[in-house]
């Protein structure tokens, strides 16, 4: 008799499939195939007592949508089930993860040890919010192995970093850092954002805590914002309930929730290609007479070439480079560029291509940018889902454009 879909002694089905039907039977309720949109903000208690036991956590039931909601459950089921965590919290950006996160565990007089390259935003929230409420920021090379055991002291309470880290393409170890934290009792946070649960999954390699911005690769349309926390039941917990319900109230609507469940069904054919385009365009920029630097881990020589060999299932959609010249021929690239767009954000269907000093990465001074490794001449493509040759016949002209005239 075959075992039920649930059954412990089912072989672990693969990634896609459990992206398609992890948690949901399309034969309960009405059986639609497809998860209802839950639209209500709030639930009808049975009776008054029914309701207060729900608000102590002693009668099961949902209460109200910033709390909790059908539709956005069944998501974080799965993004639980995608990354190896207990549990997940969605929210209504990846700041809104990021910030949930750091207030809901941070106390004034604790310390937070991150890399040096943080994306703009984080950076700020770190250096212009948490510090002004009491929380210490300091940045350590995590590149240098032995760099953390140093640093570490009484009131560190948690470690957090990109790998590859926005925009310099930075790759932590995760295995080895995560390994040290512990050791001292630290939690370690990764931001994995840039590669997705199917191209990698800290959790599995001894971090505590993920977040997303699942506006990107997650939703992969380019048409929600959203942010999604994963880590022990108990962390969740408190994240949820302190974090989202009480202090930044950054929950997220279920007609988003519907669309992410909706990019997760294809995150794995849509991240197999955005590494195939990637990894040719790398090739070719890397080749080009132009071009002074290009920062992707899957090229051989690149810095963390082997460190993202072994972490990482692909390498990703994520491109840095600089060209001779700097700064004013870049911004002139940029320019000259016609499939892909210039704006923000990343992880979409369309190429996108941005200029994070005076973009993404403004939140930093420039000497802060100098001492934190994001260079002015730094230009970061978000490689889409187009054939590829279109996308290097753009690069190409572009390249050629800049030195005309
Ligand atoms: N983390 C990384 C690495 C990002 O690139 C971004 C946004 O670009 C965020 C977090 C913030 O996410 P959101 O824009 O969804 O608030």
């Amino acid at each position: 008799m075959e075992s039920p879909p649930n059954s412990p002694d089912r072989k672990p089905q693969g990634f896609t499939t459990r992206a398609i039907h992890h948690g949901y039977d399309p034969y309960a309720g009405f059986g639609s195939l497809i998860p209802p949109i839950h639209v209500s903000s709030t639930y009808a208690f049975r009776s008054a007592e029914d309701g207060g036991q729900r608000f102590a956590g002693e009668a099961p039931g949902y209460i109200y949508s910033r709390l909790a909601n059908p539709t956005n459950s069944l998501l974080e089921a799965r993004m639980a089930e995608l990354e190896g965590g207990e549990a997940a919290v969605v929210t209504g950006s990846g700041m809104g993860a990021i910030g949930s996160l750091m207030w809901s565990m941070l106390s004034p007089g604790d310390e937070i040890l991150t890399d040096m390259t943080l994306y703009g935003c984080t950076f700020a929230l770190f250096h212009h919010a948490m510090e002004k409420f009491g929380v210490q920021v300091r940045h350590v090379d995590l590149l240098d192995g032995d760099a953390l055991a140093g640093q570490i002291s009484p009131v560190t309470k948690l470690l957090f970093f990109e790998t590859p880290a926005n925009p310099n393409m930075r790759v932590i170890d995760i295995e080895a850092v995560a390994r040290a934290a512990r050791g001292h009792g630290i939690k370690t946070v990764v931001d994995n954002t840039y590669m997705s649960p199917y191209l990698q999954r800290p959790i599995e390699l001894g971090a505590d805590l993920v977040v997303h911005s699942a506006t990107k690769y997650l939703g992969g349309h380019g048409d929600l914002l959203a942010g999604v926390v994963v880590g022990s039941a108990e962390d969740i917990e408190t994240i949820r309930y302190r974090g989202v319900k009480n202090m930044t109230g950054s929950c997220l609507s279920a007609f988003d929730g519907h669309l992410l469940l909706r990019g997760l069904k294809t995150l794995g054919i849509r991240m197999e290609l955005h590494s195939d385009n990637a990894q040719v365009l790398a090739e070719f920029l890397a080749c080009h007479p132009a071009v002074q630097h290009v920062y992707y881990p899957g090229l051989p020589g690149a810095p963390g070439h082997a460190v993202a060999k072994r972490q990482m299932r692909r390498f990703g959609g994520m491109i840095a480079l600089e060209l001779k010249g700097g700064m004013q021929i870049g911004l002139r690239f940029i320019n000259s560029l016609k499939l892909f767009t210039r704006a923000v954000s990343l992880g979409d269907c369309e190429s996108l291509v941005q200029h994070p000093t005076s973009m993404t990465h403004s939140t930093y001074t420039s000497d802060e940018r100098r001492r934190h490794g994001i260079t002015d001449g730094t230009i970061r493509l978000s490689v889409g889902l187009e054939d590829v040759e279109d996308l290097k016949e753009d690069l190409e002209a572009a390249l050629d454009a800049i030195y005309a005239d």
